[in-house]
């Protein structure tokens, strides 16, 4: 039997509807930015394997060290105890975080990251005495499938069942070009109409990313940052997508003037190899907690929490971000994507092309327009498989997200079947 037909006897994949998706295929190896099934082909990972894969798969340095980690001390809980690891990926992620962050709390996902975050929020003002229960989020926001992350995140198909369950939140629209004025004047409303019940707001800075790419400018979200600051308002930026050099920064948040609050990491930490989720605050958040009264303390944890391997995989990872060859790819692929943005403009198919530093997407138009379940988006997602390349569209969005080790002729291929799909069939 081969690996995709006892899958599906066992297993239940996420975001696949069973009964109609294809069936898996199964991947026994991969190499840099290929994955290579249990048949020998070849499959180009042009999404990092769900954003996650910065430095290529079964990279050797990162591979190495954690092997050597495994070998070392694999797990120790961490309230009472501490590690090498944790500490130097703590003092490695402070050096290149924004200047006012100061801690790090260390959790398993981005969910989690996020979970941390709202709920820190949440006890700061608590621990001041304050009561601020609301917390304000973009429309179309993801942020993850927990309970409070789904509360934060825009009210789509995906929490539809929970909805009734889910804490309320207040929706302000993405500062998207032509839209800045509508977001910050939604923002100013809302302050005058909740007065002090405002904790925070938290928002995935310049590319919206589940929701289709949504890409809006560093001037508008600073003018709703300084808003944020001027009023009380702590501020969580959610690097989970966008952390690790993915914009063509270390962080997102580098392009702002007005440093978050908090920043909830994931995905690329570990350069895609091992799952850890860090939340890193600022000194002011941290001393709102630092007390002689027990009351205060930050009473949340996971078992795995600084899992000392995951935190090899991110010390590891963080080496080769010390490498100036890695900026020096991330610079390359934003200039390859700006250069294949020309190529497209201009052609019938295409509702819009945005790009940020790593990220490109394309909008195709479609007769049902711009929607996470189109149709065409099997046929898109079936196509690129066909051709080896892993691309995995929004609905109508194709986006690429590549690994940061993929080659310019690996990239270049990307492009051209995606021009040759273009020209044929949509
Ligand atoms: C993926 C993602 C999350 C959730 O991370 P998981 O590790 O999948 O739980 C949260 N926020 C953003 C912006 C993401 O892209």
């Amino acid at each position: 039997m081969s690996l995709s037909e006892r899958d599906l006897k066992v297993l239940w994949h996420p975001y696949t509807q069973m009964k109609t998706a294809r069936s898996p295929i199964g991947i026994v190896r991969g190499e840099g930015a290929w994955l290579y099934d249990e048949d020998g082909n070849g499959y180009l990972d042009a999404i990092s394997s769900w954003w996650v894969n910065t430095m290529g798969h079964s990279n050797p340095h990162i591979a190495k060290e954690v092997a050597e980690q495994l070998n070392t001390l694999e797990h120790v809980l961490f309230a009472g105890f501490t590690h090498p690891k944790a500490v130097e990926l703590a003092e490695r992620l402070l050096k290149v975080l924004p200047k006012n962050q100061s801690r790090i709390f260390l959790s398993d996902n981005g969910s989690t990251a996020v979970e941390v975050a709202i709920k820190m929020a949440l006890q700061f003002w608590n621990n001041k005495g304050q009561q601020k229960n609301k917390i304000i989020a973009f429309h179309g926001a993801y942020h993850g499938d927990t309970f409070g992350a789904m509360s934060v995140s825009g009210r789509g198909a995906f929490v539809a069942p929970f909805e009734s369950l889910l804490f309320e939140v207040e929706f302000i629209e993405v500062p998207t070009p032509g839209s800045e004025n509508a977001s910050s004047r939604q923002l100013n409303e809302l302050i005058e109409r909740e007065k002090d019940n405002l904790a925070a707001f938290i928002y995935e800075p310049l590319i919206q990313g589940a929701s289709g790419m949504i890409m809006y400018e560093p001037e508008a979200l600073d003018a709703l940052l300084t808003i944020c600051r001027s009023n009380n308002i702590l501020t969580i930026a959610d690097e989970v997508m966008t952390g690790f050099g993915r914009t063509g920064k270390y962080f997102a948040s580098e392009y702002m003037t007005v440093d978050p609050d908090i920043i909830c990491m994931s995905k690329g930490i570990t350069g895609g190899t091992m799952a850890l989720g860090a939340t890193s605050s600022s000194a002011e958040m941290y001393d709102a907690f630092y007390s002689d009264d027990k009351l205060k303390t930050f009473f949340h944890g996971h078992s795995y929490t600084a899992n000392p391997v995951a935190c090899s995989a991110a010390c590891a990872s963080l080496d080769l971000y010390d490498e100036e060859e890695t900026w020096v790819a991330v610079d390359r692929i934003g200039k390859q994507h700006q250069k294949f943005a020309e190529r497209l403009t201009g052609l019938a198919n295409i509702k819009d092309v945005r790009q940020r530093g790593t990220i490109i997407a394309i909008e195709l138009n479609t007769d049902g327009g711009t929607s996470y379940f189109s149709n065409i988006r099997d046929s898109i997602y079936d196509h690129f498989i066909g051709k080896g390349i892993i691309l995995r569209p929004l609905g109508n969005i194709i986006y690429i997200l590549p690994p940061y080790i993929i080659s310019e002729e690996d990239l270049q291929s990307i492009y051209d079947a995606i021009i040759e799909f273009l020209d044929n069939k949509a």
